[in-house]
């Protein structure tokens, strides 16, 4: 499973972006290449071990500056490129050292992991893997800027990278192939060689013109669209009533009182994804005041509050919670309750929670085994713009 080299090909000039060289250009606080740079060093796992960066010709010093904090990680090797596309890549293949090379363009800083092991998987059964996707857009011919013709696309395929190949061979047939390619899919297939393929990715696009930058840079504003809240709930232990954590009943001869079911950790936790849409707190939402929330089970009010999450668009993406008690000994819920919450919080999509328990070492009310108290901290992300009612007292 080892021996892959990741070489990024980062040497071109940009003429078609204007101004600099689009790989310098920034995204997310980093420049265009060190997206799949990073991405290289996420492959580690499945074989990659080695880094190799085609560079502007003297800028090598500048990109090996750059690139040493991944030095931590993997071998990097940064080379000067050449005058074409075709020399560059042969210029970072002598600089390889495994039997398998991944080869990419550094201005498609979207490629994924889950791509790059489609394609070693592939390489690994037919000797060779490029990703392609079918061409969606209806296809029109101009010659000199007068459209001319229509074009089938039912045959054609856009090709995407990484695109990945022996060493030895892919070295060969550029070496061999005359002219210059776009890709070395083409000198592969001019060599009577048939490329293995999987289905390349959307979201792996080729930043060429300043509106793919533009595109690229909502993406990464997007994933960045993550909020934070906190909650906090405190209610007394006394008996006759029934203890509820997270929706478990857990049997104790005390009980958490309140206008509800007493459940705080799941009171908690809705403040907390409500605090971090802005919303108003659960108090707020059922008040104590209405009698139709008396003795309501509380997990039920997270899954309202979950789905009305759901209509602002957002997504509970993480729920850390501390319960503070003294007694019961709670160790043995944390699972029953953990898949409690999960099921109303994430609607079946992903998303963690993690839950502490906490003694009140015998001090203050905790310790005295009089009260519970509960902090939680939600992480939500907006996924949508959001449709749907306003919060309001008691509508929901
Ligand atoms: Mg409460």
């Amino acid at each position: 499973m080892t021996g892959w080299s990741f070489l990024i090909v980062a040497a071109g000039r940009g003429k078609r972006f204007g101004g600099p060289p689009k790989q310098f250009e920034e995204l997310g606080g980093l420049p265009l290449w060190a997206w799949s740079a990073g991405t290289a060093v996420k492959m580690k796992v499945a074989g990659v071990d080695q880094v190799i960066l085609v560079a502007p010709p003297g800028m090598e010093s500048f990109f090996e500056k750059e690139a040493s904090t991944l030095q931590k990680e993997m071998e990097v090797k940064v080379v000067a490129g050449g005058e074409s596309r075709k020399d560059s890549v042969l210029l970072g293949l002598r600089a390889a050292r495994g039997k398998m090379a991944m080869i990419h363009d550094a201005a498609r800083p979207f490629a994924s992991t889950e791509l790059c092991r489609r394609l070693i998987g592939k390489a690994g059964e037919v000797g060779s893997a490029i990703p392609v996707l079918p061409v969606t857009d209806a296809l029109k011919v101009a010659r000199d800027g007068v459209i001319t013709a229509s074009l089938p696309r039912e045959d054609l395929l856009a090709t995407q990278t990484p695109q990945a190949y022996p060493v030895e061979d892919i070295k060969n047939v550029l070496e061999e192939a005359p002219g210059k390619n776009h890709d070395e899919a083409e000198a592969w297939l001019a060599s009577g060689r048939v490329p293995g393929w999987v289905r390349g990715d959307p979201l792996n696009f080729k930043i060429t013109f300043p509106e793919d930058l533009e595109m690229a840079r909502r993406m990464v504003r997007g994933a960045e669209d993550v909020k934070t809240g906190l909650g906090f709930d405190v209610h007394p232990l006394i008996p006759g009533v029934p203890l509820v954590l997270g929706g478990i009943r857990i049997p104790f001869t005390l009980g958490l009182s309140g206008h509800s079911d007493g459940d705080l950790l799941c009171h908690a936790v809705a403040d907390a994804i409500l605090g971090a849409a802005g919303l108003p707190d659960i108090g707020t939402l059922f008040p104590s005041s209405q009698e139709r929330f008396r003795g309501i089970r509380s997990l039920d009010l997270l899954e309202e509050v979950a789905g009305l999450l759901h209509r602002r668009g957002y997504r509970v993406l993480s729920v850390d919670a501390v319960v503070n008690a003294q007694v019961p000994r709670l160790a043995s819920m944390h699972g029953p309750i953990l898949d409690s919450l999960s099921r109303v919080l994430f609607r079946g999509g992903e998303g963690s929670v993690s839950l502490k328990f906490k003694s009140g070492e015998g001090t203050g009310d905790v310790g005295k085994g009089e009260a519970m108290r509960c902090w939680a901290i939600a992480g939500i992300q907006r996924v949508g713009t959001g449709v749907g009612d306003e919060p309001g007292g008691g509508r929901i």
